[in-house]
């Protein structure tokens, strides 16, 4: 007679197939969830498009996959697109487009992806081009949403938004059982309608209720409202189940060639506990120089320590042109060195935001980065400056995660007339943030519920896999 099988090797272990898109922002919950779903006894395939358009992208798909052998890498390259003729100069917009733009390569890629796949978590913002296709293979798809649940919301709602609104252009959205956007805080990109990614994401939007369900980003806790008006019809009476299965951990055991680990870190060990402000403003969004001056002079006058990641273009490849000194100049470094440290490369920010001393964030809301302060209770001083972020920034806000200021300068300002935010009106907000104790409290408790390993999330998600080993 046979000898029984261990359980784990009897039962139907799920194979998912992951089809990221572009942007660290996206590609961080990608290769997060992947990590999470290997861990748990999933078999994981992982589509990554090349190339990419940041030299951070290509460093971390590569050091995931040395990091987990198991994981079986597909590829495909995309072509790249014309700017021009299609009148966008977002580089990440355009390479959305082109991955949307390569669906028809996925027949192959699935069907020769072994075992069989079980399901396929697709990009939001590659959702109407690759559902179709996976749908065709008869496997099903689920969306993984990098944004908080307030943005699914968004997105969910706009369509009906721009079918019965009796306004000309976009005003305040009133999503129902959620909030109402201000018309100041629409993604700026949202508000013509012949925008490259104004039709993605009303074409997204629509698709939403060809997925078998909604993976998101956050936390119950963090964001009860949106997920039960998401969950309960309100949104749109057509919507698949959306799971919160936040906050995503950042993969442990990855470490990225290259990049300056050890600076900050060591910086870092010799400071007083959640004494340092950590400023970092993401992976696409470039400040301009003026800008970065008047923050580094809100940030002397603060008094306070702080560890400044400084940006000055949208992708990264490009950021060799202009140095520290240049833009900051020798005799600022010079005074600020005692107490704080500026630098201009990739950081593992994660790491930087769990570290004893770190005890507040200047942050442009990117929705990763709100999740990755939460979890580690680092209380958030909001800049929103583009895309979602006055959303995230309002949802972290309504979570209790931090606050944010609402006249700093903002996308839509036209780039002649964008408005300058001193140094001295940045320094008296940090201090405002760092002496907060109620914020320091809430923080730290929303920290302690993301902390909960065996909480909602974790719950939601094993029903997640079990109901595709069924
Ligand atoms: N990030 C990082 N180091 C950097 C810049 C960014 O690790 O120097 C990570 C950050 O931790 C986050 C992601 O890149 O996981 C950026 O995503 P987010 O949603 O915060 O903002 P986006 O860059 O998409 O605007
Ligand atoms: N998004 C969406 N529908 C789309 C594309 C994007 O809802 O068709 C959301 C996405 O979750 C993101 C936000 O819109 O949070 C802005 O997208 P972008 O790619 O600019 O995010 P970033 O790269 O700044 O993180």
């Amino acid at each position: 007679m046979p000898e029984p099988q261990p359980y784990a090797d009897r039962r139907r272990t799920p194979h998912i197939v992951f089809l990221a898109s572009s942007g660290m922002g996206h590609l961080n919950p990608f290769l997060r969830l992947a990590a999470q779903l290997s861990a748990r006894d999933c078999r994981v395939s992982l589509l990554t498009t090349h190339p990419t358009v940041s030299a951070a992208e290509e460093r971390h798909v590569d050091a995931f996959f040395a990091a987990f052998p198991g994981v079986r890498r597909l590829d495909i390259h995309v072509p790249l697109l014309d700017p021009s003729e299609l009148n966008c100069a977002d580089p990440f917009f355009l390479r959305f487009e082109s991955i949307r733009r390569s669906a028809h390569l996925l027949p192959r890629v699935l069907a020769d992806a072994s075992p069989p796949v079980s399901a396929a978590i697709v990009d939001i913002s590659v959702a109407s081009s690759y559902l179709p296709a996976v749908a065709e293979m008869g496997i099903p798809s689920y969306i993984l949403f990098i944004s908080c649940a307030a943005m699914l919301a968004l997105c969910a709602y706009f369509p009906t938004y721009l079918a019965t609104k009796n306004t000309s252009g976009v005003g305040d959205i009133d999503i129902p059982g959620v909030w109402t956007v201000p018309k100041s805080s629409v993604p700026v990109v949202l508000h013509d309608q012949n925008q490259l990614f104004a039709k993605q994401f009303l074409e997204n939007g629509q698709a939403l209720p060809k997925a078998n369900g909604i993976l998101v980003n956050t936390l119950h806790a963090w964001e009860p409202e949106a997920l039960a008006a998401l969950n309960e019809g309100k949104v749109t009476p057509d919507m698949p189940p959306v799971l919160a299965i936040g906050p995503l951990l950042p993969v442990p055991a990855m470490s990225v060639e290259g990049e300056s680990v050890s600076a900050p870190f060591a910086w870092l060990d010799r400071q007083p506990d959640r004494s340092v402000v950590y400023v970092g403003f993401g992976n696409r969004t470039g400040m301009q120089a003026e800008q970065i001056r008047e923050l580094g002079i809100g940030l002397e006058r603060s008094g306070l320590r702080f560890l400044w990641v400084v940006k000055s273009k949208v992708v990264d490849r490009a950021e060799v042109e202009v140095g520290l000194e240049e833009l900051l100049g020798e005799e600022y470094l010079a005074k600020i060195k005692d107490r704080g440290m500026v630098v201009k490369d990739w950081v593992e920010q994660a790491e930087i935001l769990r570290h004893r001393a770190v005890g507040g964030f200047l942050s442009h809301c990117g929705w990763n980065s709100v999740v990755e302060a939460a979890l580690y209770g680092v209380r958030i001083l909001g800049w929103p400056m583009g895309g979602d972020q006055r959303v995230s920034a309002e949802a972290l806000a309504r979570g209790g995660l931090g606050i944010w200021v609402e006249g700093w300068s903002w996308q839509a300002e036209e780039e002649a007339e964008k408005k300058l935010v001193k140094g001295e009106e940045i320094s008296e907000r940090l201090k405002d943030l760092m002496a907060a104790e109620g914020l320091r409290a809430s923080a730290t408790t929303m920290g302690a519920a993301a902390a909960d390993v065996g909480g909602t999330s974790y719950q939601v998600l094993t029903h997640f896999i079990e109901s595709l080993t069924l």
